[in-house]
């Protein structure tokens, strides 16, 4: 999940100074479990929109429908056109990716110009939750995951070290970057003793290919999913969320 928190607002009325007919438009997917483009987090930069004295007209995306999934979020856009034709600016709450892929189509399928801001800002690829959540994945285009097992030496290491632990890990086996977190090296270490693979961890690797992540990526699937036969398909999976052990987070 992308992790995102709002901007000061005062940065969002800098963006928005001047334009007077403002579209503000949630993400039902990220943005929604990060409570900056939720029903709510919309219905409250509505507001405070207002009171500055804008006309707002609010687009909300359902759980579940992200602003990035075109195919899906364009018909709530489509639902609200006039108002998206006529807007001076539309405040993006969601991730970039989202905002990105909204100003494309207003700008190509929608014919408009309209300025898109964003609210928020994306920290990152992360796991976890229901509350705490860590940076897992930089996307980096060429896992390396299979020769660390499991852990991401370009995320979890403070110096994205390939070959690790560097000289300044600490004795209680912390990072000499950040006191507060786990030497990702000594984890990989005793992951690798636990999993009886300590011999991989002299053999030298080589320093990542970050040429693989040269930007921006483009990507092709050759089915894309259908939503109605996807969610269909899947309930009786979803009964798990129900029938499941309750998740207790680590403190
Ligand atoms: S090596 Fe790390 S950053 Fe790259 S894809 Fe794997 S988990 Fe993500
Ligand atoms: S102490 Fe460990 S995690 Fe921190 S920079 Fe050095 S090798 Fe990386």
């Amino acid at each position: 999940m992308i992790a995102q928190e709002q901007k000061p607002i005062e940065e969002i009325l800098g963006y928005l100074e001047g334009k007077q007919k403002v579209v503000v438009m949630g993400c039902g997917g990220c943005a929604t479990f990060y409570h900056t483009g939720d029903k709510k987090a919309v219905r409250d930069m509505g507001e405070r929109l207002r009171k500055e004295g804008k006309e707002v007209t609010e687009i909300v995306l359902p759980l579940g429908i992200s602003a990035c999934e075109i195919d899906m979020s364009s018909k709530f856009l489509e639902k609200k056109r006039k108002a998206v034709e006529n807007a001076d600016a539309l405040l993006m709450m969601s991730c970039g990716d989202g905002a990105q892929v909204i100003a494309d189509y207003i700008e190509k399928r929608i014919g408009a110009t309209v300025a898109v801001v964003p609210a928020n800002d994306a920290l990152g690829l992360v796991g976890g939750g229901p509350k705490k959540f860590k940076e897992t994945c930089q996307m980096c285009g060429q896992c390396e995951l299979g020769k660390t097992v499991g852990i991401c030496p370009l995320t979890a290491c403070g110096k994205g070290l390939m070959n690790g632990p560097c000289g300044g890990v600490r004795e209680d086996g912390k990072c000499e970057v950040d006191p507060e977190k786990d030497c990702a090296w000594v984890k990989i270490y005793e992951r690798m003793e636990k999993l009886g693979e300590l011999d991989k961890f002299t053999e030298m690797r080589d320093p990542h290919a970050w040429s693989r992540a040269k930007r921006p990526r483009l990507f092709e699937i050759e089915e894309p999913v259908k939503p109605v036969s996807a969610i269909l398909g899947s309930l009786p999976s979803y009964l798990t969320l129900f029938t499941g052990p309750k998740y207790e987070e680590e403190e």
